[in-house]
């Protein structure tokens, strides 16, 4: 059924997340997806788009696979839910908490699911004062963070979140504590990268001795921040941070919930690619390849150890923490990854999306292209010689992403930035597509300034 009656319509029943409001009382504001298919999706008046956001930087093995489809149909035909609390368990949670264990990196082994990502980051905080207070340590609960981090929507993670999200809303108190943004073209000044790197290793020692490490439990980081505006830190940045961790006894949170499953090239990215052994891993997303929601916790054996082995109970879950059709859709989507090698071939055609969007940096409009593989964002600028950004009302982002949507294109527009998560099946003709559209777009709307 394809019929849009109703949803187009300012009085919607439906709320819309992270909506400008204003915009959605627009003519036109909304777009109705009603069908997709491999790397593209459908709309309600007939056209063919490229998804060139993943449905939410998820839909990494592309729409509609059968293999997925069948895994969730066959799973609740045999078992529609139980769930993990208690003494019960079910074959699909286990199955997905073995193969998690299988492919994250070095002694991450124990997995706790739970229903978004958010919940997934809440997850690891709760576990680590949890962990804290086994140890006999209940001051260590403070959370080191970053500007420009986005950890999710929950009241904590939001709390984690860079500020710009929570504006004019309430936030845990007293527990947060955020460095500064890793974002070398923004804020590194006159610096060089490396003399950027210095300076924010300082920032994050200096904070730490400031709060005290005997207050301060974790460090959460995305690998490449996302939501923030795609920010790729200095080379050598997350090691560093890994190292100052350890020198503080901190524990090394790595956010992949979009980093992960391919998205860069391997299946999680933090040691891969970024050469951090984290103490936790938090994941959602590709997981499933949005599927179903099914984020997860991936804790160390130490942690685990502290938390469960002692006895007492782990007063801590969700009733849908691993779900069977969302842990049907995990397996059969992983499955499906190493069979067609999609996280190999993402080093090849993640690489040329990369270059394709970086040629985009000799338009006067924009400022920098940046990100990885098919994690990608372009800033565009007023003035690119001193890098004035437009006014929030040029609203620049938004007239270049309808521009491209106009040609066959969806992006995602933040501010000024337009951000790129396509899914990872795009084939090189898709991805020349992509940027050629994307440099019309940017032209002609340069054009009308
Ligand atoms: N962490 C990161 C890095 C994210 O990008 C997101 C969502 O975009 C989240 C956490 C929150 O995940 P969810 O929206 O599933 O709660």
């Amino acid at each position: 059924d394809t019929s849009t009656d109703g949803v187009l319509t300012a009085d919607t029943h439906l709320v819309q997340s992270f909506a400008d409001l204003d915009l959605l009382k627009q003519d036109g504001a909304r777009t109705v997806i009603v069908g997709a298919e491999g790397a593209y999706v459908t709309d309600s008046e007939g056209n063919k788009l490229i998804d060139g956001i993943g449905g939410l930087w998820c839909v990494n093995a592309g729409h509609r696979r059968r293999e997925i489809i069948d895994a969730i149909t066959e799973q609740l035909e045999t078992l529609d839910f139980y769930s993990t609390f208690y003494n019960f368990t079910h074959p699909a949670a286990a199955a997905l908490a073995t193969k998690l264990a299988e492919l994250a990196p070095g002694p991450l082994n124990k997995v706790h699911f739970a229903n978004s990502g958010s919940v997934a980051n809440d997850s690891a905080i709760r576990i680590l004062h949890h962990y804290y207070n086994r140890l006999g340590q209940p001051k260590k609960k403070q959370i080191l963070s970053r500007h420009g981090a986005y950890h999710g929507s929950t009241h904590l993670a939001i709390a984690m979140t860079t500020s710009a999200y929570s504006e004019g809303w309430d936030k845990v108190q007293g527990l947060v504590h955020h460095l500064r943004c890793p974002h070398h073209w923004r804020e590194g000044g006159e610096m060089t990268e490396a003399e950027f790197l210095v300076a924010l290793l300082e920032d994050a020692r200096a904070r730490i001795e400031e709060v005290g490490a005997e207050n301060i439990a974790c460090f959460i980081a995305e690998p490449i921040m996302g939501a923030g505006g795609i920010v790729m830190p200095p080379a050598g940045y997350h090691a560093a941070m890994g190292a100052i961790c350890g020198d503080y006894e901190i524990k090394y949170i790595s956010d992949e919930v979009v980093t992960a499953f391919g998205r860069l090239g391997h299946f999680f990215a933090s040691k891969d690619v970024f050469d951090v052994q984290p103490d936790i891993i938090t994941t959602a997303k590709g997981l499933t390849s949005g599927y179903q929601p099914l984020p997860a916790t991936i804790l160390s054996d130490e942690i685990h150890e502290v938390i469960s082995d002692r006895g007492g109970v782990f007063l801590h879950g969700m009733t849908y923490s691993g779900h069977p059709a969302a842990a049907a859709a995990g397996l059969a989507n992983i499955a499906l990854m190493e069979r067609d090698r999609i996280p190999q071939n993402v080093r090849t055609t993640g690489k040329r999306f990369e270059g394709n969007l970086r040629a985009l940096a000799d338009m006067e409009m924009v400022g920098e292209v940046r990100g990885s593989h098919f994690m990608m964002g372009i800033e565009f600028v007023r003035d690119k010689a001193d890098k004035t950004p437009f006014a929030p009302e040029d609203m620049i982002g938004l007239k270049v992403a309808r521009a491209a949507q106009k040609r066959g294109l969806i992006a995602r527009p933040l501010g000024n930035i337009l951000i790129l998560s396509p899914t990872l099946v795009m084939d090189g003709a898709m991805i020349d597509r992509t940027a050629a559209i994307l440099r019309e777009s940017i032209a002609e709307v340069h054009a009308a300034l």
